[in-house]
């Protein structure tokens, strides 16, 4: 039996839509047959595969409208190695006293918490429901209850912008002493109210330039970039997400969760209905794409790249017993001569003024 490491688990559920989001959640309160539906799923898959968690990651949506020992019930269906990183990601309005005393009785060891701007204006314009002094009751309420295990998340690019403006946000972020932070661009989908905005957002060179500070800026506070718009302070990186640039399988249960598992990458039913009725019924709850030995290659690399470490030219020929110059050697050729990516020791990395226009390169690496 195959054994999995690392789980993600999506909360459908958000007290209203942001204005700038196209994921999928509903904006209603978090009901029980969901919940019923999840655990089946999950304990089907455990016929399937021996599951070890080594990371939980509850994902929304907003999974911190939960009850903590719901959530506790399900990460109690999962066999957990030591120093298991089980990951909430939370609204800051929704980390009240009375909340962080309840996921303290948890297995929970981080928090990520959406915060986005420390500047009200900006919350309001993008439908967010909390003000910054949520933040910072959430991140005390967090820290009296032992959870240091913080992660913030920003957002950038945001229409009207100004540069002074994103280093305002950056000096709040970094004066909570959070051990981690995510970095986001903005990007808004025809379908979303604040689409009607995309005019104001800030020229392609200055969002750039935006990115190039932040990171300017986090390293200088000592953040290490690990990943693109990842940085940490030492041995606090993120243990699920460099499972996904590493291609790892995860196994992701709930509506529209994704996993990666036998060279499979499923997307359950986006529609909470949908889903619970094929659970209930056991159904198939996905779709699902079969990846070939190249798409998993090329997975491998852009996927890989992410990581300020790179890609190991020795992994890539254990993992597909294959030479990665013959495979790509053109490519690789081409982006190292032009400087846009560097070669050292046995890794390929991006170069610094890469970072930005990464996706640019990665396309280039599809078989
Ligand atoms: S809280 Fe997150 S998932 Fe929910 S609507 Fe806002 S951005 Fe979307």
């Amino acid at each position: 039996m195959k054994t999995i490491s690392n789980i993600y688990i999506h909360i459908p559920f958000c007290l209203r839509k942001c204005n700038y989001c196209s994921f999928y959640s509903e904006a209603e309160t978090p009901f029980d047959d969901y919940f019923v539906a999840l655990k089946k799923e999950i304990r089907q898959y455990q016929k399937q595969y021996r599951i070890k968690a080594d990371t939980i990651y509850f994902g929304g949506g907003t999974p911190s409208l939960v009850k903590p020992s719901v959530l506790q019930d399900i990460i109690s269906l999962f066999d957990l190695k030591n120093n298991c990183e089980i990951t909430l990601e939370a609204n800051p309005i929704t980390i009240t006293e009375k909340y962080t005393d309840e996921i303290s009785l948890t297995k929970i060891n981080r928090v990520s918490l959406g915060v986005q701007s420390f500047i009200d204006k900006e919350l309001e314009m993008l439908g967010r429901l909390h003000k910054t002094a949520e933040v910072d009751s959430a991140i005390k309420y967090l820290k009296n209850n032992g959870i240091n295990n913080i992660s913030l998340d920003l957002m950038y690019g945001l229409p009207f912008q100004k540069k002074s403006d994103l280093l305002y946000s950056l000096e709040k972020i970094i004066a909570k002493n959070p051990v981690h932070i995510s970095t986001y661009c903005l990007s808004l989908e025809k379908d979303v109210p604040m689409y009607s905005l995309k005019k104001d957002i800030p020229d392609d060179e200055i969002v750039a330039d935006f990115y190039q500070s932040i990171s300017d800026f986090l390293v200088d506070n000592s953040y290490n970039r690990y990943e693109i718009s990842n940085f940490s302070k030492k041995g606090f990186e993120s243990k699920h997400n460099l499972s996904y640039w590493n291609l790892s399988n995860y196994l992701g249960f709930g509506a529209s969760a994704s996993g990666f598992v036998d060279n499979l990458r499923y997307v359950n039913f986006a529609d909470t209905e949908k889903y619970i009725n094929a659970v209930n019924n056991s159904k198939k709850c996905y779709s699902a794409n079969s990846l070939t030995a190249n798409d998993r290659k090329s997975e491998y690399i852009f996927l890989g790249l992410r990581k300020s470490n790179g890609i190991s030219f020795q992994k890539y020929n254990e993992l597909f017993n294959s030479d990665i110059f013959r495979d790509f050697g053109k490519v690789i050729n081409k982006y190292v001569d032009s400087n846009f990516l560097v070669v050292e020791n046995d890794n390929l990395k991006l170069a610094e003024k890469s970072y930005f226009i990464s996706n640019e390169i990665f396309s280039d690496f599809i078989l």
